[in-house]
């Protein structure tokens, strides 16, 4: 069956009511797909967007991301407060064939029999041991009650130098809050950047009045503060987490699709059961490019992933092999992050870390496969369109800021 097949319309349910699940939607209508959908989304909320967040919406300059109103035209049943909790029927064997395929998706509340299935459930984020409150930053409520408490001389205690605690530690520091952010590793991003390059963030913690805590874990969450590895407290009147997240994909345990750090998909994005796919920040999905499974949390993967989707849902057999991109607003700084650098060999510094405008490049075997630059879109722009070709470059010339990085390909 082909579900671009007008007469056989069939029923696609897409599970995760975010940027990904929303976006699959459009898809799916705007290559005039007339079937049934329906979106089961957890939230009470219509889906919204992130990123702003913990940028414009903490600083107080809007106060809602919903990302669109005219449900009508969508013509989609938009299953709100709705958790899906299990499937029925879905048979592990593959793509392949033309068998039929289909299932059903359980929830909360009932059931939706599929054709097609999209899991697209994001990510939830992590928490701390202990019985003292603890918030996150993840959904629209965390960010507006959160908003609600930053008021100046608050000391506020963040778990965590990642990207979300690096924006919330600029936002509530704007606002007078007195931040102390404590981190694990020996520098803030070292997770997503490596430590070497992490490290030339830290000063501007310093710079904006916040407290960098490095190398020290915590042990728990306690009424009034945390509890320090090696014996330490830290008062805090309130306790942001931002440790990272975790795909939400517990509730498909024992649905006999495959589970890597994520939902396994292939370049396809199709999991390992027939007619069952997955995107966003839930899917782990075969990067042909870096030849690894490659699971991002990243917008604009959630955002263009799919296009893709949509028409391999309807019948379509294409690859989807992204250079992820990535960006973050941080202590008046623009950074941005395009490629993955697991496997490089080689990192060149391209200008001066200490100062305003600066990028970090990651080679492999001389090609350059990551770009981060810290207020230079024009060398991401360029850089992002080397890395799509698997271009080799020259380390000398990519190190100098003043040679256009579009010129710096090796001869
Ligand atoms: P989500 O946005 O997590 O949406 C999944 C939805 O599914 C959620 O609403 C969830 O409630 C729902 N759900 C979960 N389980 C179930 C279930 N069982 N049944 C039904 N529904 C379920 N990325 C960038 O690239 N740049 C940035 O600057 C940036 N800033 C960010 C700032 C913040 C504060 C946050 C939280 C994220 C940020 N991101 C950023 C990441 C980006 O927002 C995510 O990559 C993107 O939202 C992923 O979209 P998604 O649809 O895959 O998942």
């Amino acid at each position: 069956m082909t579900l671009a097949d007008p007469a056989r319309p069939g029923r696609i349910v897409v599970a995760g009511g975010g940027l990904a699940g929303l976006r699959t939607v459009e898809e799916l209508r705007a290559r005039g797909y007339a079937g049934e959908v329906t979106l089961v989304a957890a939230e009470d909320r219509p889906p919204y967007d992130r990123p702003p967040l913990s940028k414009r919406l903490l600083a107080g300059e809007i106060s809602d991301t919903t990302l669109r109103d005219d449900w009508a035209a969508l013509d989609v049943s938009l299953r709100l407060g709705e958790t899906a909790v299990g499937l029925d029927g879905a048979a592990a064997g593959g793509h392949g064939g033309g068998r039929e395929t289909g299932g059903v998706l359980r929830t909360d509340r009932g059931e939706h029999g599929y054709d097609r299935l999209v899991l697209a459930t994001g990510a939830t984020p992590v928490a701390l041991p202990g019985p003292g409150p603890q918030r996150f930053l993840r959904t629209l409520d965390d960010a507006l009650a959160l908003r609600e408490r930053l008021r100046p001389g608050l000391r506020l205690a963040i778990v965590g130098a990642g990207w979300i605690g690096a924006e919330l530690a600029t936002a509530a520091a704007a606002r007078g809050c007195q931040v102390t952010v404590v981190e694990a590793g020996d520098a803030p991003l070292a997770t997503a950047l490596g430590a070497e390059v992490g490290a030339y963030t830290a000063p501007w913690y310093e710079k904006a009045g916040v407290e960098l805590a490095l190398n020290q874990p915590v042990a728990s969450v306690q009424p009034g503060g945390l509890a320090l590895a090696g014996g330490g407290w830290l008062a805090a009147d309130e306790i942001v987490t931002a440790v990272g997240v975790r795909p939400a994909v517990s509730w498909l345990e024992d649905s006999g699709i495959a589970l890597d750090r994520g939902v396994a998909v292939d370049e396809q994005l199709r999991t390992t059961v027939a007619g069952v796919y997955a995107a966003g920040d839930c899917a782990a999905f075969w990067s042909m490019r870096f030849n690894r499974r490659l699971r991002t949390e990243h917008w604009d993967v959630a955002l263009r992933a799919p296009a893709v989707l949509a028409q391999n849902l309807l019948g379509a057999a294409e690859p989807y092999d992204p250079v992820p991109y990535f960006w973050s607003e941080q202590f008046g700084r623009m950074v941005q992050y395009v490629g993955f650098h697991g496997g490089a060999d080689q990192l060149v510094l391209r200008g001066d870390p200490a100062g305003p405008k600066w990028s970090a490049c990651w080679l492999s075997g001389g090609v350059l496969v990551a770009l981060l630059t810290v207020g230079i879109p024009r060398d991401m722009a360029q850089g992002r369109r080397l890395i799509e070709t698997g271009a080799a470059v020259d380390p000398a010339r990519i190190a100098d800021p003043d040679i256009p990085v579009r010129a710096t390909a090796a001869d």
